[in-house]
């Protein structure tokens, strides 16, 4: 057990303000790995003054300066990339080939991505006859979740920094560590005090403290629909610029022409990855009356195959939360053809990979996220009657079509209300723009549109 006392605050590891720690569980053994501290308001107030008063250099330094030291800390993070995978698997509960390709893989791709774009995207344009200069927001304040941790901070991070900002990050409370390596590698890459600052603690003290700042230009947060509500609804009041990663409830809408096979088994392992705790998963199924009874056949074997190769749960928390929808299932009348609430494992916050069947639409787990390795099947009668269900939930983050011709899913696809769609297992693009239509959230990450957010324009006319 390791107790870190430090916040990386102006360029340097700070005490806390208060006494008070979180511990950091590994959710396959239930032991206790690390405690860290649980800043206050405090200490919150320091980071955002020290990000506000590193931010004039850090706007000031050139796109190209800028990108050389992202390239910097995308080599750190490569350098570091075993230790990134072990503490997400201690930390997470992930399994170590997921940590390594996904959790450490992706934010590299992403870092990686911003530095070229710092590099070569056009700060400064012309209109008829006006200049239009794209600027930095400012300070940025970060909240992130523990579903995929360090590509959460990267997200938000590497743009911002492209843009110029400066930032504060206030990790999620089960997974503290990797963000903790994160801030070691800003600092060994060289970027200057200040710009970057990282305050453990809990949500409603310190992620709180972090919306209400008045130092705090643009507030980010990830997470679920009920928080990024609230603390949304605190930083517009404040009229702060706001961009919110929420929950989701994506179809997987299957086609009469598909590849059933395929579709079905590459919809299970989109929703079974990462123990189901993945925002965009593909968790309802929708298939056409006549190709039912065979594509139920076909995910209860894919599902029953994973068994032991998922990690388990991130906390006892959400363990309970899930197993409450697999049990809510049961009775509002869903059939159960893999898994079940009870846990495969004395040890640790197992969930089995679960299929229900005969879903229909209004069904509570047809409608609310469960952030679990759940799948519902529902049926479909044609294709309108599929796209009223794909659409047919206050979410609208991401989503598959699959076809026998390729045309055929795309009018499809341009008529689901989702940011984005996977076109007959189309491959995870991180420098496509990633975000939600309606209640998943505002905003979009990733790429350039996911650097736009993060600059506000100043027009000079001549
Ligand atoms: P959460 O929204 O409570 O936590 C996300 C982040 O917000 C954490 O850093 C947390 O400390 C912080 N936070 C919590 N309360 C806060 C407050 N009052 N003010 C400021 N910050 C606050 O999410 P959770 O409890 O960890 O997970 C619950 C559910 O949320 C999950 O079951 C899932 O449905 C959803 N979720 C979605 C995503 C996503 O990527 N969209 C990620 C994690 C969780």
């Amino acid at each position: 057990m390791k107790a870190h006392d430090g916040m990386y605050i102006d360029g340097a590891w700070r005490p806390a303000a208060g006494p008070d720690v979180i511990e950091v569980v590994n959710p396959a053994d239930e032991r206790v790995i690390a405690t860290v501290p649980a800043g206050t308001v405090e200490d919150v107030d320091a980071a955002v003054r020290a990000a506000r008063a590193a931010l004039p250099g850090w706007a000031a330094t050139p796109p190209a300066e800028r990108a050389a030291r992202l390239a910097a800390l995308r080599d750190g993070l490569v350098a570091r990339r075993d230790e990134i995978a072990e503490t997400v698997t201690a930390e997470l509960g992930s399994p170590l080939k997921l940590s390594q390709t996904v959790h450490a893989g992706v934010p590299i791709a992403v870092t990686g991505s911003y530095a070229e774009l710092a590099a070569t995207y056009a700060f400064e344009e012309r209109t008829g006859n006006s200049t239009v200069f794209h600027e930095p927001v400012g300070v940025v304040g970060a909240i992130t979740p523990w579903n995929y941790p360090l590509h959460q901070i990267v997200a938000k991070t590497a743009p911002a920094l492209a843009a110029g900002c400066t930032v504060v990050v206030k990790p999620a409370e089960d997974t503290p560590l990797v963000a903790r390596l994160f801030a070691r590698a800003v600092h060994e890459a060289g970027i200057p005090a200040g710009v970057f600052n990282l305050v453990t603690g809990l949500g409603p003290v310190a992620g709180q403290a972090l919306a209400e700042h008045p130092g705090v230009d643009l507030l980010s947060f990830t997470g679920s629909t009920a928080v990024g509500r609230r603390i949304g609804a605190i930083a517009t009041g404040m009229v702060k610029k706001v961009a919110l990663e929420l929950g989701g409830k994506s179809a997987n809408v299957i086609l009469p022409g598909a590849d059933l096979a395929r579709a079905v088994n590459v919809g299970v392992a989109n929703v079974m990855s990462n123990s189901g705790q993945t925002c965009s998963a593909w968790t309802r199924m929708l298939v056409h009356r006549d190709q039912y009874d065979e594509a139920v056949e076909l995910a209860a074997a894919a599902a029953a195959k994973y068994g032991d190769r998922i990690g388990p749960l991130v906390n006892a928390g959400q363990r309970e939360r899930v197993r409450g929808y697999i049990e809510k299932g049961v009775a509002e009348g869903a059939r159960l053809v893999a898994g079940g609430p009870d846990s495969p494992h004395e040890r640790g916050y197992h969930v089995s990979p679960t299929v229900f069947a005969d879903v229909t639409p209004e069904m509570t787990i047809a409608q609310e996220e469960i952030f679990g390795p759940v799948l519902s099947v529902l049926r479909y009668a044609d294709e309108e009657d599929a796209l009223r269900i794909a659409n047919g939930t206050v979410y609208g983050l991401a989503g598959a079509v699959w076809a026998g011709d390729e045309a055929e899913a795309v009018a499809f696809a341009r008529r689901m209300e989702t940011g984005q769609v996977d076109i007959n297992g189309g491959r995870f693009n991180p420098l496509a723009p990633f975000g939600g239509y309606k209640q998943s959230g505002v905003g979009r990450e990733l790429g350039a549109h996911g650097l736009t957010e993060y600059l506000q324009t100043k027009s000079l006319q001549f």
